[in-house]
């Protein structure tokens, strides 16, 4: 049987890292197979739904490039797939627990809810429905929960990540299936769910570990054998001991695309959330994540987020890229003054950057200089460590010297390099001093990529005008 796995978010917000990393372990399993992965929209809590929420879910799946085989703007012969328009599924499957005797119209108010929790406090002892099942309860109707009929047992069962898991019987309670609202509980509408749209793999958070001994008791009641079971560990902030939160400064899925992380370095990311290969490899493809990934190898305990780690792997992705793929990407991202410059010269400077760039909003910073003249910015002399130890007498005879010594080059890197050599020697100069002065007064950017290669990109006219005018402006 192939596999048939599902991501089954709630519309309740915005789509966080913890909720994109289930929803990825799900895809890769069914990449590997050739299996169906499945989108199901959870939104059986109309209280806390937020408009829109589906609609971003959607669109985040697609951005990440974790196309669904079915959902609800999929195809699909296991629909709907949006749990709202599934109610009259959940009645006739509730109707058959109550058929078997395994479930029960509840008839308590809340107040007399209320006072058996107090009984259970008073007598210390933990508070269970099951203590309280009504002898004759009524027919069920709209207007009451219906509740598991449990069967109160020890388990053992076996988590794909976690390993052999047990629990004792009084952790076994008669939950609710539906409430009185004719809406089911995700307890009962997930497992409908994963039984009707043939589900090999239920892959979630830690959340759920409590209440898995009572899923397996409504599969038994149902007569159903329950789908692999899989826990991925939780993701914790930075500093490793607390679970991830929006202060960490983790950002909705959509927000680091905007920024532009490249998908593939998210997924590489996420995916690192919990898992490894066993090896010291830290970039993955998606293909590579396709063929490598297994169950086996997520780690049982928290996962660390760390922001930094994100853009040095988009730094990696973006290094791997060939030239023209990365100047198809980053169309979007030149700065203004880049807009007249020609393709080849473009390709010439995204080249020479592709080495550091990390994040495509940064395009315009490290690049512009290539495009324009930059203002002469003398703090970047006066507060350089190096340079502001020397006197402005210094600074003109090393600029004089170089302007004259580049002007008789035929600007090719090698020969501005060994120009610069000999320059380094007869000044008797540090590389961080003379270097850094021309690289400043040829730019006046904070950084460029290697100095040699810079220049022969700007070319000698933009070059030596741009000496001369460092040159003035010393004077
Ligand atoms: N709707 C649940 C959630 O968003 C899904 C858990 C599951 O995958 O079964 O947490």
């Amino acid at each position: 049987m192939k596999t048939r796995t599902r991501f089954a978010p709630s519309p309740t917000g915005y789509l966080h890292v913890g909720a994109m990393r289930t929803a990825l372990f799900a895809w890769l399993l069914a990449r590997q197979d050739g299996g169906k992965f499945i989108l199901r929209l959870e939104d059986t809590d109309q209280k806390r739904e937020v408009s829109g929420a589906d609609e971003h879910i959607m669109k985040s799946l697609k951005a990440l490039g974790l196309q669904y085989d079915e959902g609800p703007d999929a195809d699909g012969d296991f629909g709907p797939y949006r749990q709202s328009e599934r109610l009259e599924i959940y009645q006739e499957w509730a109707k058959k627990l109550v058929e078997k005797g395994r479930a029960y119209a509840d008839p308590y108010t809340s107040a007399e809810v209320q006072s058996f929790r107090e009984q259970a406090q008073k007598s210390k002892k933990p508070f269970l429905y099951r203590n309280h099942r009504p002898k004759t309860p009524p027919t069920w109707d709209d207007s009451t929960p219906l509740r598991l009929k449990s069967d109160p047992k020890s388990y053992t069962w076996t988590d794909a990540v976690m390993g052999k898991l047990h629990s004792g019987p009084e952790v076994i309670d008669d939950i609710i299936l539906i409430k009185s609202d004719g809406f089911p509980t995700y307890n009962f509408a997930h497992i409908i769910d994963d039984l009707l749209m043939e589900c090999t793999h239920v892959i979630r958070g830690q959340e759920f570990t409590a209440s898995t001994p009572n899923y397996l008791n409504i599969y038994e009641a149902l007569e159903i054998t329950p789908p692999i079971l899989a826990t991925v560990p939780p993701i914790l902030g930075p500093g490793g001991n607390k679970k991830l939160s929006k202060r960490d400064g983790a950002k909705d899925i959509l927000e680091y695309i905007e920024d532009g992380i490249l998908p593939a370095a998210l997924i590489n990311f996420i995916a690192s959330l919990g898992w490894n290969d066993g090896t010291e490899q830290e970039l993955f493809s998606v293909d590579e994540l396709i063929q490598k990934f297994s169950l086996d190898r997520v780690q049982r305990s928290g996962a660390q987020f760390d922001d930094r780690r994100l853009l040095w792997m988009n730094g990696g992705h973006i290094r791997a890229m060939d030239i023209d793929t990365l100047y198809e990407k980053v169309a979007a991202y030149w700065s203004a003054s880049a807009a007249t410059a020609d393709e080849e010269y473009k390709k010439q400077v995204l080249a020479l950057t592709q080495e550091r760039l990390k994040l495509f909003s940064e395009l315009p910073m490290l690049t512009n200089f290539f495009f324009e003249d930059l203002p002469v910015d003398m703090t970047l002399i006066t507060e350089h460590k190096q340079l502001k130890k020397l006197e402005q007498e210094e600074l003109k005879k090393l600029l004089s010297d170089a302007k004259q010594t580049l002007d008789a080059s035929d600007f090719t890197a090698p020969d501005i390099q060994e120009r610069l050599n000999t320059l380094l020697e007869t000044s008797g100069q540090k590389p961080a001093v003379l270097f850094s002065l021309i690289r400043i007064a040829t730019t006046w950017a904070p950084f460029s990529p290697s100095l040699a290669e810079t220049l022969e990109v700007i070319g000698r006219e933009k070059a030596m005008s741009r000496l001369e005018n460092s040159l003035n402006s010393l004077n």
